[in-house]
């Protein structure tokens, strides 16, 4: 797959003024829902109607969604509406009732990408088929892995393609259910400027109150739309309610939105800008995560040294610490008198740390 090849040009044939919307339920449960949310989504500037037939959860005993009867609504949707519809594959057999039914664009979750043989036997399956296939992320922060996937399907000679970034899972909490991480899709933009890149908030977010900033954010990156969960009654919602939004409400969101137009000059400046000091917060981000896990390491140390009454203060240890440092600094370009200066600071906090711990009673 090469950068130059015209990826977006699909994008075209919706004629829009503005970033594509995707939106509808996270999962197809009735027909009289899935029809309330069309009906209510078809005076917006939603594009393309979606709904998950079959929902991957983490754990069984959880809703596994409706199956094949719910292409049959999505069918009745775009029939009564004229919505075009979108829903999720996971193997061969889901591509062929999808197709069957008049599916017009598919999504490849995210526990699906992180699987070589699942997406082949997708790519395979999808061979020579002309509509849009749009690719997840996989749970897991690998760019390569996320464009193996995509390259898969361009050599099925799926031209019609996309990404959709929806965040990725890690073992801290953070205020988001699927970390942004959002160095990596702008990576993914810096090697194929040319394939569409979807933000999916409801996933990154797993609430409804993060959906506008995600949206906003990813405009500012330059993202071409936007995949976003929404119910006629989220709290009620058979699966992900906290996440979707009423039609009504995304209106609102879509009405919010700063669209810029990416071909002015001074619009590419702050695309720019912004996608470097996107990389730069996820770096301060990760430092401090960093410094924190460091000193907890610390305190551990610190209890032990604590029962074995030994001093807190280890010379030695401390001077071997600063050279190492002072040396991989170098590497990294950073002068001795600044990694002295940071490493002393850290050292300081570190003891002061472990003294609280030597005074607890
Ligand atoms: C979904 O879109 O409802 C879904 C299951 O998403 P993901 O694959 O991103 O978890
Ligand atoms: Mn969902």
């Amino acid at each position: 797959m090469k950068n130059s090849q015209n990826l977006k040009s699909w994008l075209k044939d919706y004629n829009l003024n503005h970033p594509m919307v995707i939106a509808g339920p996270c999962s197809a449960e009735t027909e009289a829902q899935m029809l309330d949310a069309a009906f209510q989504l078809k005076d917006s500037d939603t594009s393309i109607f979606r709904a998950g037939i079959w929902k991957p959860r983490t754990r069984p005993g959880n809703f596994e969604g409706v199956g094949a009867i719910g292409l049959k609504w999505l069918q009745t949707v775009k029939q009564e509406t004229g919505l075009q519809t979108t829903t999720e594959v996971a193997n061969a057999n889901h591509v062929e009732l999808a197709l069957e039914h008049d599916v017009d664009v598919l999504w490849i979750g995210a526990r699906t990408t992180v699987n070589p043989f699942m997406v082949q036997e997708l790519a395979n399956a999808l061979a020579g088929v002309d509509i849009p296939v749009l690719v997840k992320n996989p749970v897991n922060p690998d760019l390569a892995l996320w464009l193996g996937a995509v390259e898969r399907l361009y050599n099925s000679n799926i031209r019609k393609l996309g990404v959709i970034h929806r965040g990725f899972s890690s073992y801290e909490k953070s205020k988001y259910r699927n970390k942004p991480e959002w160095q990596i899709p702008i990576e993914l933009q810096n090697q194929f400027p040319d394939l569409p890149l979807f933000v999916d908030p409801s996933h990154i977010g797993g609430r409804r109150d993060l959906i506008l900033e995600l949206c906003q954010k990813a405009l500012d990156l330059n993202y071409d739309g936007m995949m976003i969960e929404t119910h006629p009654t989220p709290d009620q919602a058979w699966s992900d309610a906290e996440q979707q939004v009423t039609p009504d409400r995304l209106k609102e969101i879509l009405k919010s939105l700063v669209v810029r137009d990416p071909q002015i000059e001074g619009v590419k400046y702050i695309n720019e800008l912004e996608k470097l000091r996107t990389k730069i917060d996820g770096f301060d981000d990760t430092l401090l995560r960093v410094l924190g896990e460091r000193m907890t390491t610390v305190e551990d140390i610190g209890r032990l040294k604590k029962s074995q009454n030994v001093a807190v203060l280890q010379n030695a240890r401390w001077h071997e610490i600063l050279k190492k440092m002072v040396d991989l600094g170098e590497k990294e370009n950073l002068s001795a008198e600044f990694v002295t200066k940071i490493f002393q600071a850290i050292h300081q906090e570190s003891i002061n740390h472990q003294e609280q711990i030597m005074n607890q009673k």
